[in-house]
């Protein structure tokens, strides 16, 4: 996921360079992170704008239950990024002071799509992941994923929302 934008920088203002995207970056905790969609970048004046939509799939670890899963942020960008080494001249240029985004260009003008998308998504991660909305977690006795097993430390309790259900069908039956 490294585009060259070296030509696209000498040519005018306005000029496009499509990508497809489908590869690999480190996502967060380090493990590998995929990404499908499509990156589009545009010539502006001090630099080029960089559109991007991205679905991603990286593995988290549950904050209740402890096991991995995957989480599927999709991503939509819209960022300018300024050269850093002017193309004429080939000497080191200052961005403005209001670019302060993600995407920087090397001094070899190559845009490095999976550095950004490593960046974006580890803000999209929420501080204390959940596998789904309603996970059980561990028991705090034994450390059963009560998830996958009831373990037997304590008789547990029926759940509210079964009991409803259960009214519900003996009504069934009169
Ligand atoms: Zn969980
Ligand atoms: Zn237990």
């Amino acid at each position: 996921m490294h585009y060259n934008l070296a030509q696209l920088l000498t040519e005018p203002t306005g000029s496009t360079r499509d990508y497809d995207v489908d590869g690999s970056f480190t996502g967060p905790e380090n493990g590998s992170g995929q990404a499908q969609g499509w990156v589009r970048v545009i010539r502006t004046h001090q630099g080029v704008l960089v559109r991007a939509k991205l679905e991603t799939q990286v593995k988290l670890t549950c904050s209740r239950c402890v096991s991995e899963f995957e989480y599927r942020p999709v991503l939509a960008m819209e960022e300018e990024s300024f050269a850093t080494v002017d193309l004429v001249t080939g000497k080191k240029t200052d961005p403005p002071e209001e670019a302060e985004g993600v995407i920087h260009l090397d001094g070899q003008h190559i845009l490095d799509m999976s550095e950004v998308l490593r960046q974006y998504v580890i803000t999209e991660v929420p501080i204390k992941p959940l596998c789904r909305e309603e996970c059980l977690g561990l028991c705090q006795e034994c450390g059963a994923n009560l998830n996958e097993e009831k373990c037997k430390c304590t008789a547990t309790p029926i759940d509210p929302r079964w009991e409803s259900l259960a009214d519900l069908l003996t009504e069934k039956q009169e």
